[in-house]
């Protein structure tokens, strides 16, 4: 299985004519816009890419992504992992007439004498595809506030269930 980074630019006429499937495993922080919005920019994203000519003869990108990213929870702004996965295709064009001629729920990339930049086409797909805000479950958000010390607590618990702690509070309250 092949793990590697895809190329940042394809000649998107020659792959379609040949019919080309590229996959690669691209790590997150090469997406900066994507990973701005995100806890931290480590992971990969596995991409799937397929070029092709349709029956109509449209050259067409079929793509798939998955990834598994940890964005802030808004709720204890701690971070939290997501699974992003998105499949879309797209038409590939070189003039805004071919792209009007495109079938209407068919989205397209206007190429012009370009090469066809693969990582800014998968980068606005995974902003889109990652939700705005983000939640914990409820019940499974971080302690708030410092956290240093994880899970090495017990200290706390035991003043926390200690029968003369409570005794201490109940006598202060009055
Ligand atoms: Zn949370």
């Amino acid at each position: 299985m092949r793990r590697q980074p895809l190329p940042r630019q394809v000649d998107a006429r020659k792959l379609t004519s040949t019919d080309v499937e590229i996959s690669g495993c691209q790590p997150v922080s090469d997406f900066p816009r994507f990973a701005a919005g995100l806890c931290d920019n480590g992971g990969e994203v596995d991409v799937k890419l397929h070029f092709f000519r349709d029956d109509s003869s449209i050259h067409r990108l079929s793509a798939s992504l998955a990834t598994r990213v940890s964005v802030v929870c808004q709720r204890c702004m701690q971070g939290m992992p997501i699974d992003i996965r998105s499949e879309f295709e797209l038409g590939i064009v070189w003039t805004e007439a071919q792209a009007k001629a495109l079938p209407r729920e068919l989205d397209s990339v206007i190429l012009g004498e370009e090469p066809l930049e693969l990582l800014p086409l998968i980068e606005d797909e995974l902003i889109i595809e990652t939700p705005f805000t983000n939640f914990h479950p409820v019940g499974e958000c971080q302690p708030a506030g410092p956290v240093a010390y994880g899970e090495e607590q017990p200290e706390t618990a035991e003043e926390r269930d200690n029968p003369f702690a409570v005794l201490k509070d109940l006598k202060s309250s009055d």
